[in-house]
C-alpha cells in the first residue's frame, strides 16, 4: 500500500480563550486552527475528509442569527481545501466522496467547493439537524446554508447496523464502520462532541493513524488526561459521551503511545499542513 497516504490541509483558524479548549492550559487566546485531511487510497479516488473553513463561512454567517456565530469565533480564513487540492492537480470531480465526522460550520465550510462529490457521514449526525433552521441549526453549531441544494440525493450515510468490531489493537474503541470493504480506512464513532461524530482510522504503511476530529482538541490533552475546560461543555452535543470518548482515547493512547492520532484543531496537527503522512 505504497500509495496510501494522508495530507494535512490547514485552512484557516478562529481565536479561542486556550483554557477552554485545555484545562490547565495558559490563559491567553491561542489559534484554534481548522484542518482537514486529503486520503490516497491505493485503490479508491482520493477522500477527502471534512473540508475546514472557506469563503462561504463568511456568506453563510452574513445574516441573523448566524452572524452570531461569526462573532463567537471570529474566523481568519486560510487557503480553502478546494485550492490546496487544485495545486496537487487534483480537481473536485476526481474525488471519491467526502467523509464529513460531523456538521459543524468549520468542517462543512468548504462543502460548497465540491459540487456533486458523494457525501458519508455517520446517519445519526444527521437526524437531529434535518430541516433546523435559525437558532435551533445555531445551537448545534450547524450552518444550513453551506449545505449544498441537492444534499440528500449525494449523500450516503452511514446507518448503525453498518458498523462491526474493529481489527483487535485499538482497545477500548470496539467498534467501526469498513468504509472501502478492504480494512484499510475505519470510520469510528467518537459521539459526544457532536451527535454521532466519527473519526477515521487508517492502517498506513508506516503504521495506524486516528483522524480524531474533535473528539479531543489536542493530543496534549490526550495524554494528560486533560479535557477541555467546562465552558467547552456548553456546545457539545452530550457532555457525557464527549468524557467517555475523551477518556477511551485517552486510554488507547496509554496503551499504544506510538499510535499516531490527529485531531482538527490541535497546534500539533496545524504544524503538520502540507505534509504527507504514510
Ligand atoms: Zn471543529
Amino acid at each position: 500500500m505504497d500509495d496510501f497516504s494522508v495530507t494535512v490541509l490547514d485552512t484557516g483558524y478562529c481565536l479561542q480563550w486556550e483554557p477552554v479548549t485545555r484545562r490547565a492550559a495558559p490563559a491567553r487566546l491561542a489559534r484554534f486552527h481548522a484542518t482537514c485531511f486529503l486520503i490516497r487510497h491505493p485503490a479508491r479516488k482520493p477522500v477527502l475528509f471534512d473540508t475546514g473553513y472557506a469563503p462561504h463561512f463568511r456568506t453563510a454567517t452574513a445574516r441573523w442569527p448566524y452572524r452570531l456565530y461569526a462573532c463567537v469565533t471570529p474566523v481568519t480564513l486560510g487557503t480553502p481545501a478546494v485550492q490546496q487540492l487544485r495545486r496537487m492537480g487534483l480537481h473536485p470531480q476526481d474525488l471519491e466522496e467526502i467523509v464529513l465526522s460531523h456538521f459543524h460550520a468549520d468542517h462543512t465550510g468548504g462543502l460548497p467547493d465540491f459540487p456533486g462529490v458523494p457525501l458519508r457521514y455517520l446517519e445519526a449526525a444527521w437526524t437531529p439537524l434535518r430541516g433546523l433552521r435559525g437558532f435551533g441549526a445555531l445551537r448545534r453549531g450547524f450552518l444550513p446554508d453551506l449545505l449544498p441544494a441537492d444534499f440528500a440525493r449525494r449523500s450516503r450515510p452511514i446507518p448503525g447496523a453498518a458498523l462491526s468490531a474493529l481489527p483487535p489493537g485499538f482497545a477500548p474503541l470496539s467498534v467501526g464502520v469498513d468504509l472501502y470493504g478492504d480494512g484499510s480506512v475505519w470510520g469510528v464513532p467518537l459521539p459526544g462532541h457532536a451527535r454521532a461524530q466519527m473519526g477515521l482510522l487508517l492502517r498506513l504503511s508506516g503504521g495506524d493513524l486516528l483522524l480524531g476530529a474533535d473528539a479531543a482538541w489536542s493530543l496534549e490533552g490526550v495524554r494528560w488526561g486533560q479535557p477541555p475546560g467546562p465552558l467547552a461543555k456548553l456546545i457539545f452535543d452530550s457532555a457525557t459521551d464527549y468524557q467517555r470518548s475523551f477518556a477511551a482515547l485517552s486510554d488507547l493512547h496509554a496503551r499504544r503511545p506510538g499510535l499516531r492520532m490527529l485531531f482538527a484543531h490541535d497546534p500539533e496537527t496545524a504544524r503538520l499542513a502540507g505534509e504527507t503522512l504514510r
